[in-house]
């Protein structure tokens, strides 16, 4: 169970987490030169490419998207920077994109500017003669991250012994690696997005067993507990310790067992966050993604998935006032395309996604330029079993949907 193009996974640091907050003012993107000062590790990338400013790495970035004309899809997520998802043939959510990407039969090569995971589920979803290819190899997801595969192997030999015959779905989050999701389709689970993780484990719980439930505790708690799943019926698991911190009793009276990761953007927002919006704007709706902690979700007004929450503040009416839990990105997008709304970041210090926030727009030129001399880069293969295995779990969601 492996990918042929390995991620070298650079984590986050606390310093390259906190390295791009800014005031919103300063949201805008500097040549990378000036952006590798603050000390990240990113891909390697030649050195005609670093000094470039945005305004001309724009330029260039026309130019060679037109000499490639259809050969090249762009596909940007929500969460990507203004200088590069202007030049994205298409946007959206993670699973939006992969619809996308399966869609795309005419394309040589679809870049994705979105994270490794991403990537991945592109190539499982297009034809093998096509490339997906990701501008930096280091923008991964810090949550797919905290579910390595051999942790979750020892995770899964740990259940089976523990429970003997019961039955446990294992369901893997869309925001996980395609071994996480080849081992769930080879384990008769299944792939779920935040839009129909509800489905998934109605699906689930029907076989009369457990579900063992990754990368995102809190979604999972988030969804379980509207299903009337009580805190009681659900434990976590650390991997960092014997039976995941759990006694033999708990793991058996457990109907959900929730692996202990988190998203690290969606985990800023706080329940003091959303009393202070209410304090300021008595009218405001607080909406956010289900990645949030369960206090959060439980006392915004609505939650749901990137491309739910973009759907209520689109349709807003005008005049009403909006603070949004989700990548800032998006909700200053958001704010700058519905400028007849008062939209607003729940958290006033303005974090990107650190890995998303790695597709700089050098490294989209850098992808064109190489395939404009026939030159592939950064192309994300997954193998051939792997891929068989979790097409399986992806196949199943779509058919629960
Ligand atoms: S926003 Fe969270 S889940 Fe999405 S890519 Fe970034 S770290 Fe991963």
């Amino acid at each position: 169970m492996a990918t042929q193009t390995k991620m070298p996974v650079v984590p986050i640091t606390e310093l390259e987490q906190s390295a791009f907050c800014q005031t919103e003012e300063d949201l805008e993107s500097k040549s990378l030169i000036e952006e590798f000062a603050v000390g990240v590790k990113w891909q390697r990338i030649p050195k005609k490419y670093l000094g470039l400013s945005p305004k001309l790495l724009a330029g260039r970035i026309q130019s060679a998207k037109k000499l490639l004309g259809q050969k090249v899809v762009i596909l940007g997520h929500h969460y990507q920077r203004d200088e590069v998802i202007q030049f994205a043939d298409y946007t959206g959510d993670s699973f939006k994109l992969s619809e996308y990407a399966a869609s795309q039969t005419d394309a040589e090569h679809i870049i994705f500017c979105g994270v490794h995971f991403m990537a991945e589920t592109a190539d499982i979803l297009t034809d093998n003669s096509q490339n997906v290819i990701l501008p930096n190899m280091t923008a991964g997801c810090s949550m797919a991250d905290m579910a390595i595969t051999d942790d979750v192997l020892d995770c899964w030999d740990d259940l089976n012994s523990v429970l003997k015959r019961q039955i446990v779905t294992p369901i893997t989050y869309m925001n996980s690696t395609a071994d996480i999701k080849s081992l769930c389709g080879e384990n008769d689970g299944v792939v779920c997005t935040s839009s129909n993780a509800k489905k998934t484990f109605e699906w689930a719980l029907k076989k009369q067993g457990k579900i063992l439930f990754l990368p995102d505790q809190h979604l999972g708690r988030n969804t379980a507990s509207r299903m009337g799943v009580s805190n009681d019926e659900m434990i976590v698991w650390d991997p960092f310790k014997p039976l995941g911190g759990n006694s033999e009793e708990d793991i058996n009276k457990s109907k959900i067992i929730l692996w202990k990761g988190h998203c690290s953007v969606h985990t800023r927002f706080t329940l003091k966050q959303i009393n202070s919006a209410r304090d300021k704007h008595n009218d405001v709706k607080v909406i956010v993604h289900p990645e949030c902690t369960p206090d959060v979700v439980d006392n915004a007004d609505l939650y749901g998935s990137t491309e739910f929450i973009i759907n209520e503040v689109v349709n807003a009416k005008p005049g009403s006032t909006w603070a949004i839990g989700t990548e800032i990105n998006l909700v200053n997008r958001l704010a700058k395309e519905n400028q007849d709304k008062n939209i607003f970041c729940l958290d006033s210090i303005v974090c990107p996604c650190a890995t998303m926030y790695r597709i700089h727009p050098a490294y989209l030129l850098w992808m064109l330029e190489n395939l404009v001399e026939n030159n592939p880069t950064n192309v994300v293969k997954v193998a051939s079993k792997t891929k068989e295995n979790a097409r399986k779990a992806l196949d199943l969601m779509l058919s629960l949907s």
